[in-house]
């Protein structure tokens, strides 16, 4: 196959080791950066030009847009999806799922656990807002945070309606959720390709800290997972559209809640803790559904 891999940083891990496992399957890979590409959109005259040429002949795509590129990066990646190259995940899914609060409800919909959670941007009423979650302790987020910034714990309902009132002068859109103390600092990634859980991390946080990302200083171990677990993180996936996602999930008192399902995944942390190849699992997993899909269209044609 010859693949297109969307990454603005051919030096960082991720982009590395899917490089590393297509070359190894045979494949052609290239890392191509999204913000440099250049399209036509003109009808039946669909291309896409880089560096001075044309980019044609791919079979696959691999997307790993950035969340600071993701109206470009989507905008490039349906491009390729036009042209009848298959993506891994496709341009509809990585949108929604940059979008938390949608992400949230449509997950919501389908009757997902997740924390409770409210959502505001100029509530008259802050203190009816916080007695809806169920009072403090809460968790305060911005929907636009990532790496665990713009996450807050209030342990007062003071300390609640203070940060509200302080977000809302800022004009943010925030989440207001109810905080799973029982889950002690630690949440799992479950990496999942298709329909199964690959590889499964449990991070804590350190010390004195509730939240566990990597980036906070959190970190990675072993964990055995449920069997509901496996498969609320499967079904997680599935409403979102991703075939390859790391979903979120706490251990709360009602059972897994999930609190993202992030559409590019990063592999250093899962592939160290649990030495899996997961850039070759998703490597194979292309080669069967870009074949699939080629069918498929050859049928319809
Ligand atoms: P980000 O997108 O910035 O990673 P998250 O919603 O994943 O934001 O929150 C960061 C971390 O904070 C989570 O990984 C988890 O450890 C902790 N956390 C977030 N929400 C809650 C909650 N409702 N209850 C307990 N811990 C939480
Ligand atoms: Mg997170």
């Amino acid at each position: 196959m010859k693949i297109a891999l969307l990454s603005r940083d051919p030096t960082i891990y991720s982009t590395n080791r899917l490089v590393q496992a297509a070359r190894e399957r045979g494949h052609e890979i290239r890392v191509i950066d999204v913000l440099r590409c250049y399209m036509n959109i003109t009808t039946h005259a669909q291309s896409i030009h880089y560096k001075g040429e044309e980019l044609k002949g791919f079979d696959a795509v691999i997307p790993r847009i950035g969340a600071s590129v993701t109206f470009y990066g989507a905008a490039v990646l349906r491009q390729f999806e036009m042209m009848g190259v298959y993506a891994l995940n496709e341009s509809v899914a990585i949108a929604r799922a940059r979008d938390k609060l949608r992400s949230l409800q449509l997950l919501s919909r389908k009757g997902i656990g997740l924390p409770i959670t409210g959502f505001a941007h100029a509530p008259d009423d802050v203190e009816d807002l916080i007695k809806m979650i169920g009072g403090a302790p809460l968790v305060i987020k911005l929907l636009e945070g990532t790496q665990g910034i713009g996450v807050v714990l209030a342990e007062t309902e003071q300390a609640a309606k203070s940060l509200i009132e302080a977000f809302m002068g800022l004009r943010a859109n925030i989440l207001v959720q109810e905080y799973i103390k029982e889950a002690e600092g630690a949440d799992i990634r479950c990496f999942v390709i298709g329909d199964k859980v690959v590889a499964a991390i449990k991070r804590q946080a350190k010390p004195g800290e509730f939240r566990s990302n990597l980036h906070r200083g959190g970190t990675a171990s072993l964990i055995r997972i449920t069997p509901e677990e496996r498969s609320t993180a499967v079904r997680a996936a599935r409403i979102m559209g991703l075939n390859v996602a790391g979903v979120d999930v706490l251990r709360s008192h009602h059972g897994p809640v999930v609190l993202e399902v992030n559409s590019t995944p990063g592999l250093e942390g899962i592939e160290t803790a649990t030495s899996k190849d997961i850039a070759g699992l998703m490597i194979e997993y292309l080669e069967k559904n870009a074949a699939l899909a080629k069918t498929r269209a050859h049928r319809q044609a």
